[in-house]
């Protein structure tokens, strides 16, 4: 069962510039081997939510003022970003962040430098990678830059398999992709979640999609967690399909 909780957000309240409240107290749990999804509309807060889950806000001048974050224990407000990384907390960042000048495999490379261990457990770790992402073993000669939308996504995602993470957190890794390409990284993230036992945290405006592979869903309103619950639970309320799951 998941009962062992890894990540809590403890009635978070933010504020950019002293003047803007992004997020109002929100509060939810990720346990250990649990898929995750925080939905809600653009600006609704879902993105302040994850800055402040990697201690990712001061850098913009962004502020917790209320409440805490728990990662196994640890109040990211007092670690490093880095030694976040380091304990197992490994965000991809909103835009699918690669460096564009760099191959696939480069770029996969650089994900697993702070790791421990020389070469072969590099080229170890790439295997993984390789063996969620075949597609990235056929591009990794590949000039990222020159790669597709969908193929960037999954080099994001791969780096951050580099660093062996414990808590894997995306922001909306489904933005500017084809459906195809988003139902696909949505299922590797799953069979990374069922044979890997990685737990996972994602923020997405697309609902249908998240709630098809998450186990629960945290709903964010006007920086506010509004809804919470087991995600086939929510996928079949009449106010969340009406709210949430109408198009996409
Ligand atoms: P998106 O889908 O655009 O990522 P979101 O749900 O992630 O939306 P946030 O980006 O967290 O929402 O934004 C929450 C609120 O905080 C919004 O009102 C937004 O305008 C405000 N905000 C976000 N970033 C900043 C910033 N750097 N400075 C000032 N206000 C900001």
């Amino acid at each position: 069962g998941h009962n062992e909780v890894l990540l809590s957000v403890n009635g978070v309240k933010a504020t950019y510039n002293h003047a803007i409240t992004a997020l109002h107290g929100v509060t939810f749990t990720v346990a250990r081997g649990e898929i995750v999804a925080l939905l809600g509309a653009n600006g609704a807060g879902k993105t302040t939510t994850l800055k402040a889950v990697s201690n990712l806000l001061p850098a913009e001048r962004g502020l917790v003022t209320e409440g805490n974050i728990l990662f196994q224990g640890l109040d990211v407000a007092t670690a490093k970003p880095a030694d976040l990384v380091r304990s197992g907390l490994v965000q991809v960042l909103e835009g699918r962040h690669c460096f564009r000048s760099l191959t696939v495999e480069e770029n996969l490379v650089t994900g697993g430098l702070g790791r421990s261990g020389g070469r072969a457990e590099i080229a170890a770790a790439l295997e993984k990678v390789y063996a969620h992402f075949p597609r990235l073993k056929e591009k990794r000669h590949a000039l990222s830059g020159l790669t597709s939308g969908g193929e960037q996504q999954m080099t994001a995602i791969g780096r951050a398999l580099m660093s062996r993470p414990r808590l894997l957190v995306l922001d909306e890794p489904s933005m500017g992709l084809a459906p195809i390409v988003v139902q696909d990284i949505f299922r590797t993230l799953r069979r990374l979640n069922r044979e890997e036992g990685l737990s996972i945290l994602v923020a997405e405006q697309n609902s249908t999609v998240a709630l098809k592979y998450a186990d629960r869903a945290t709903i964010l309103e006007n920086g506010a967690a509004v809804l919470s619950g087991d995600a086939a639970e929510l996928r079949n309320r009449d106010d969340v399909k009406a709210f949430y799951l109408g198009q996409s």
